[in-house]
């Protein structure tokens, strides 16, 4: 089994043979092709096993065939623009196309650190960690480049939902990683809360390593005819 037979570009193709990766994993061999056709998911599979390729990898395949003519103008593009009319500019919130939820801020930064090996072909695409404590100016400028993918811990992400920061009405893709660690953190909440702000047409991809029981009953309320992937 090859990367191409999955049916990933030649962009993303070559930032893998560039990374020395030469066949997918088992997930991989599972997870890509269904989520390059938009399936929703439930994975249950271990760190290790290569979960996060298995869920980035399509995404990033999907992300960048959007068009670009049609993504608009950045919120820092929007700014200079009012600041040339001598306008006073106000903040933007960023409109993320795919958001992943991870329980702990070393998870999210290799989420992050791992995309931007895989898009490092794919210019437009920017990935962002959103993580409590992070200094928040430094987290508003990274916001305001209005970058497609964030990588987030729940409790931050809350904070700059509600002070308006960032709007997810323009969410495509939902990732839950390790989502019974979340769970056992106690982030239900907040990941109702999240979940409840993005596009019902989203598509969700959720890994755990197991899919029994509250997770499995999250799992079951936040996906629509999921694909179910047991590694
Ligand atoms: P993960 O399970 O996502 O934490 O990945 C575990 C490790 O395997 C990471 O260091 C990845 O960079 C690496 N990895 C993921 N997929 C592959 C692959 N197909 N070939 C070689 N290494 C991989």
């Amino acid at each position: 089994m090859t990367f191409e037979a999955l049916g990933l570009n030649t962009s993303i193709i070559k930032a893998l043979t560039d990374a020395g990766y030469t066949a997918p994993t088992p997930v991989q061999q599972q997870a890509i092709p269904a989520a390059i056709a938009g399936k929703d998911l439930l994975v249950s599979s271990q760190t290790g096993s290569g979960k996060t390729a298995a869920f980035m990898l399509p995404s990033l395949h999907r992300l960048s065939e959007i068009d670009p003519a049609a993504a608009g103008k950045t919120p820092n593009q929007e700014m200079q623009a009012a600041r040339a009319r001598g306008e006073r500019p106000r903040f933007k919130a960023a409109q993320p196309k795919m958001l992943v939820l991870t329980p702990t801020r070393e998870l999210a930064l290799q989420v992050t650190t791992n995309t931007d090996k895989y898009s490092v072909n794919l210019r437009r695409i920017k990935a962002v960690s959103i993580l409590g404590g992070m200094p928040y100016p430094k987290q508003m400028q990274l916001l305001a480049k209005n970058p497609e993918i964030l990588v987030a811990t729940p409790g931050r992400l809350i904070d700059h939902m509600e002070s308006g920061k960032i709007d997810f009405s323009q969410l495509e893709i939902l990732v839950l990683d390790e989502a019974d660690r979340m769970l056992d953190m106690g982030f239900i909440d907040d990941i109702e809360k999240i979940v409840e702000a993005t596009p019902s047409t989203r598509q969700t991809m959720l890994f755990s390593a197991t899919l029994d029981g509250v997770v499995g009953n999250m799992a079951r309320r936040i996906t629509k005819e999921p694909q179910i992937i047991q590694i």
